[in-house]
């Protein structure tokens, strides 16, 4: 296996979260400080050069394993040990949930345009009492069989994704559940797009933020006929994705 084979495997966001680093999201980049001069340095989050990462300041170069080597004081088996071990998970969730949240209609969601009777029924709002997404609003995830299986969370005050480690955002789009592959069906990376969009009587699915899509997210839009992608920040990294797809689609503002 080469290194950049070894590259390949490892999510930077999940990665730099576990060594401790705060990161921006900025297209296909991460972009956080640089060890050598705290300048901001980049690392690109997929593609070809994925986990690759370079300062444009004091020119340093490197990559996430030998970044973890440094951070960690391990060497290079370790470090690949240490990243594995802090990788999302790369299993859909077969088991039905086993708890509810008392689930709690806020300012927060009303400010969003979503109404009380439309957060009811598809399980979105703020958990009660002290859980894992306290001062978050909580989105409830349904499989293919509308079983729930996980919450999703987006903190309040800085709208953080907080989520459980069984569940991987890269498995999944939001709604796909309820989406009839034969209907226009609208694609936005942003959720409460998403769920404007479903509010307002459309079909509609989102990869919960993430600033690409995984390759369950491309087989997943490749069963449906069209797909309406709405443009954002990251309209130019899926563009090429979109366009090998197969299956009819457009951009729409
Ligand atoms: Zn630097």
């Amino acid at each position: 296996m080469t290194y950049l084979d070894a590259l390949q495997a490892i999510n930077p966001m999940a990665a730099l979260k576990a060594l401790g680093i705060e990161f921006t999201v900025s297209g296909a980049y991460l972009k956080f400080d640089c060890p050598k001069c705290t300048m901001p340095s980049i690392i690109k989050a997929y593609g070809e050069k994925k986990n690759l990462i370079y300062c444009p300041k004091c020119k340093a170069s490197g990559h996430i394993i030998r970044l973890t080597m440094e951070k960690k004081g391990l060497d290079w088996e370790g470090a690949k040990k240490f990243l594995k071990e802090c990788m999302p998970t790369d299993k859909v969730i077969t088991q039905k949930l086993n708890f509810e949240y008392d689930l709690e209609y806020s300012t927060q969601l009303e400010a969003r345009g979503l109404s009380k009777e439309f957060c009811k029924k598809h399980g979105i709002g703020r958990p009660k009492g002290r859980t894992m997404l306290a001062g978050c609003i909580a989105f409830l995830i349904l499989d293919q069989e509308r079983d729930p299986i996980a919450y999703y969370g987006l903190r309040i005050k800085d709208q953080r994704p907080v989520f459980h480690k069984s569940f991987s955002p890269e498995l999944y789009l939001y709604n796909f559940h309820s989406i009839d592959p034969d209907e226009e069906t609208y694609f936005t990376t942003d959720i409460w797009k998403c769920l404007d969009l479903i509010q307002k009587g459309r079909q509609a699915l989102s990869n919960f933020g993430l600033p690409y899509l995984s390759s369950s997210h491309t087989e997943m839009l490749q069963k449906i006929r069209t797909v309406v992608y709405v443009k954002d920040q990251y309209t130019n990294n899926i563009q090429k994705q979109v366009m090998n797809m197969g299956n009819y689609f457009r951009f729409c503002d």
